[in-house]
């Protein structure tokens, strides 16, 4: 029998990344070739995200490409994977594009799910009947099992690699549906994450990002001993032929928070990062939005990072036009922003999303328009910031990690002869685009900075 093709399309968060490199892995392990066309594919696979609406319409009208594709291919098996496939179960199955719907805690029967609408010519469906209930014990070992024997190797960045820390989420922040498409928090055993990082370094992974909604609060306790995620810093530290452990993303709190700035200031391969999104300045949205903490607690706990790790680099997210959310509640999100002194930000326009307390509870009463206001204004505070802050890297020289070529052609490095211009970061998470040669994706190399930009630096080899 030839050898069946999957093409598989990713979309949303480090998460879904993830997920996406455990199904190649495992698919090409059970004999399946893996293609970048839809042509050349016997399968494809969509791996979903339901943050927002706009991540669902995206896929939809996928799905209406896929369908006239199927006029003329009507073999063609298509796979719905990840959040939207929970969320939605049944009314995707009834998508005439769609075969098979496979929910995020599903995805070690993925094979088995192909290979029954291959030979068997329906439809199948595997999701959570009861979400929050915790996974069954039969359940999470098969995703433990499925996580640890397909060493995530994401083929996509030479030398990095993502690592779950957590699966799922408790807090409920009421715009938010994750919890509702990922199942309780969870944290893994703590040897099986070091084991995996340990496996990943044999195959000449050099950055591991250790990944969980609130990692923060990472806590998994064995024989009397329990492990937080400074243990893990630590533990990961030791590992040969491991530089650099990054995580992502903390929830603002102060449990376990100065042991992880201190892993942090103390542990020279932890990257002074911190992704701690604050969502909003205003107390009164943040209350609503059931955020524990204020904007005047946040800012402490950034003034803490920057007093115990100097040079630590931050990144927040913000939600605009949240219900009820007022011009006035607005510029406090400005002002947040300016004392910050973020080296980036994420700003969303917030999206309802069905079952979240939000989309029952809350009307959403900022027009379209204000919220693509606001979203444009505070993006443009932050320009502002990033520009200021970058331009401190101006004739410095900073170690990189170089990513492999630049998807974007830009123009500020154009005399680099005839080398292709090359992507890479700093330990502080800056990116850095030279000329260089496309065999140093993967590699540490030095860069002179001799331009910058709000978000990027612009280097030359040295
Ligand atoms: N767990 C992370 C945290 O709590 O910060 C973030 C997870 S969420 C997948 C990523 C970001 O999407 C959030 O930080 C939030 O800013 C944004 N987000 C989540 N739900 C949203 C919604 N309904 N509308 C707009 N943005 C949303
Ligand atoms: Fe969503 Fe809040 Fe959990 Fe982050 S912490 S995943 S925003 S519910």
């Amino acid at each position: 029998m030839s050898t069946r093709t999957v093409h598989i399309k990713s979309f949303g968060c480090q998460m879904n990344k993830l997920d996406t490199a455990l199904v190649a892995v495992a698919l090409g392990e059970a004999g399946f070739g893996l293609t970048d066309s839809v042509k050349e594919a016997d399968v494809v696979l969509i791996n979903t995200c339901s943050v927002r609406q706009h991540a669902e319409q995206r896929v939809l009208s996928h799905l209406g490409h896929l369908r006239y594709i199927k006029k003329t291919r009507p073999d063609l098996v298509v796979g719905v994977i990840g959040c939207m496939a929970q969320r939605l179960g049944v009314e995707l199955l009834e998508n005439e594009a769609v075969d098979i719907v496979c929910g995020p805690t599903q995805i070690p029967q993925i094979r088995l799910l192909i290979e029954k609408a291959l030979s068997e010519k329906r439809k199948t469906m595997a999701v959570s009947e009861k979400i929050r209930k915790a996974a069954v014990e039969k359940e999470t070992e098969a995703l433990e099992e499925f996580e640890s024997v397909h060493d995530s190797d994401d083929s996509q960045v030479p030398a990095q690699a993502y690592v779950r820390a957590m699966r799922g989420c408790d807090k409920f922040c009421s715009y938010c549906v994750v919890p509702y498409v990922r199942g309780p928090e969870m944290s893994r055993p703590a040897k099986a994450i070091i084991e995996q990082i340990k496996r990943l370094a044999d195959k000449g992974i050099k950055q591991v990002t250790l990944l969980g909604q609130t990692i923060n609060s990472y806590k998994y306790t064995t024989c009397g001993r329990t492990y937080r995620l400074a243990d893990l810093l630590s533990m990961a530290s030791e590992i040969e032929g491991i530089e650099r452990i990054r995580f992502i993303t903390s929830y603002p709190t102060e449990d376990s928070y100065d042991e992880i700035l201190q892993a942090m200031a103390g542990l020279p391969k932890v990257c002074r990062f911190l992704h701690m999104p604050a969502q909003s300045g205003s107390d009164k949205i943040l209350k609503t939005m059931n955020r524990n903490y204020t904007a005047s607690k946040y800012l402490e706990m950034l003034d803490k990072a920057r007093d115990i790790v100097p040079g630590i680099a931050i990144v927040g997210d913000f939600i605009v036009g949240f219900p009820g959310e007022t011009e006035g509640d607005f510029q406090r999100s400005v002002s947040l922003v300016e004392k910050a002194r973020y080296k980036n930000c994420f700003v969303f326009k917030y999206s309802p999303r069905p079952g979240t307390t939000g989309a029952k509870k809350l009307q959403d009463t900022v027009p379209q328009e204000v919220k693509k206001k606001r979203n444009t204004e505070l993006l443009a505070v932050q320009e502002g910031i990033s520009d200021e802050l970058s331009r401190e890297f101006q004739n410095k020289t900073v170690k990189i990690l170089v990513e492999g070529l630049s998807k974007k052609p830009h123009l500020d490095t154009k005399n680099g002869g005839n080398q292709p211009q090359l992507v890479g970061r700093t330990v502080t998470d800056w990116i850095v685009v030279f000329n260089g040669p496309k065999g140093l994706a993967g590699k540490f190399v030095k860069v002179k900075i001799i331009k910058t930009a709000p978000l990027t630096l612009f280097g030359e080899l040295t």
